[in-house]
């Protein structure tokens, strides 16, 4: 079949491609058939990636990832706990949380205590883990702890194995992230934000290039904000209760700046303050800091709403990476030992999901789905195949009615 081609674009005598024979370093003349069929193969390839773009049927583009480290399902469903609220040993003045959080309804008091959850994410997307009605959302891990929880959570399965401590040590395991920065549709957009300083050997910030803001890490780069300066000298001059975790408005607002400045296509965000109040046994701060990161929440939200980048084509998840005990003594703990401290809470809105608000039916879901959701809220199979199935419901696949 003669060729139709002139000039730079040399062509092959295949007659349904046409491209370049620079792409292969060869004149046109030494074409032959090995580079016939790599032609044949791009073209493949090519027509498949044009395939998958159009079969994308979901609306997610972006994605953000909040976890409040160890915050428990019965404040998030039943506002501040009556066995705790008032007392003398878990909070410093007696009667001080009282008017600020404090109703004999548990409605009214988790409006009072998270009135962005509940008056715009429970209207407008879904709400798990009250289980006074069975919707019951499980760590798949028995251990109960941060870094087995936050495996979990960012890997798609627990791994009881081999992630037994919340030592420093790199996950052997690869995250959603690390996936998916590994794609060229996302490599480099992937950011991630902690209050807790094992935050970039959860994410093996070494091995999968995602940069870990995280403990008490200052921003860095050639082109700092004036916030990121002022975030930066202030984080030095605070240092805040704790050696491993910096407290929250650190976090949230140098992942505010990267938000707004270097819009990451995805965003993980680990505020970490709540537990680290409980297990001081501090009800009155722990309280605050969930009040106040909900404000957070509510600011997340708002700032990617208002973006043109974001709106509408952006997913939003909240949830936890353990849960914590019931009694006067052990809510302020967690691991195996506590009863109970496998029960978190998810919550979830974007493009994709119903707004089905607060789930009132029975079923059971576990923290390891998250990972596959994910990768399905941004039309992409996941490729651990031990990984959980996904959150159907999320997806708008839903069982629940
Ligand atoms: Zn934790």
């Amino acid at each position: 079949m003669a060729s139709s081609c002139k000039g730079l674009l040399q062509c092959t005598e295949n007659p349904y491609i046409s491209i370049p024979s620079f792409l292969f370093g060869l004149p046109t003349n030494e074409f032959s058939t090995m580079n016939s069929f790599k032609l044949l193969l791009l073209t493949l390839l090519l027509f498949s990636q044009n395939l998958f773009a159009q079969s994308k049927t979901t609306k997610t583009e972006h994605l953000v990832l909040v976890t409040l480290d160890g915050l428990r399902w019965q404040e998030l469903f039943g506002g501040a706990d009556s066995l705790l609220v008032d007392d003398t040993g878990m909070v410093e003045k007696p009667g001080s949380l009282l008017g600020d959080f404090w109703h004999s309804d548990p409605l009214v008091r988790r409006a009072k205590l998270f009135p962005f959850v509940w008056g715009t994410l429970a209207q407008q997307g879904q709400v798990y883990g009250n289980r006074y009605y069975g919707a019951k959302v499980d760590t798949q891990n028995k251990l109960w702890f941060s870094y087995p929880g936050y495996n979990e959570l960012l890997s798609g399965s627990a791994d009881d194995s081999r992630i037994r401590s919340n030592d420093k040590v790199p996950n052997p395991n690869k995250t959603f992230l690390e996936y998916l920065n590994e794609m060229p549709a996302y490599r480099n957009k992937v950011m991630a934000f902690g209050g807790w300083d094992v935050f970039p050997f959860i994410i093996n910030e070494s091995r999968s290039g995602i940069p870990v803001n995280s403990g008490f890490t200052p921003a860095i780069g050639t082109a700092l904000s004036e916030t990121e300066k002022l975030l930066n000298r202030l984080q030095k001059e605070i240092r805040g209760p704790w050696e491993s975790v910096r407290l929250d408005p650190f976090t949230h607002h140098y992942a505010l700046e990267a938000l707004r400045n270097q819009k990451p296509s995805i965003l993980y965000l680990a505020y970490g303050e709540t537990d680290d109040w409980a297990h001081d046994g501090r009800y009155d701060e722990y309280l605050k800091s969930a009040n106040q990161t909900d404000a957070y929440l509510k600011e997340i939200w708002g700032t990617l709403q208002a973006d043109p980048h974001y709106r509408d084509k952006t997913t939003l998840l909240i949830t936890v990476d353990h849960g914590r005990g019931t009694s006067k003594e052990s809510w302020k703990s967690h691991g195996a030992d506590v009863a109970g401290a496998g029960q978190v809470w998810l919550i979830a809105i974007g493009p994709d999901t119903p707004p089905l608000g607060e789930i009132k039916q029975e079923g059971q879901w576990h923290s390891a789905m998250l990972s596959r959701t994910i990768f399905r809220l941004l039309g992409q199979d996941y490729p651990d195949g031990k990984a959980a199935p996904e959150w159907k419901e999320i997806l708008g696949q839903t069982r629940l009615k």
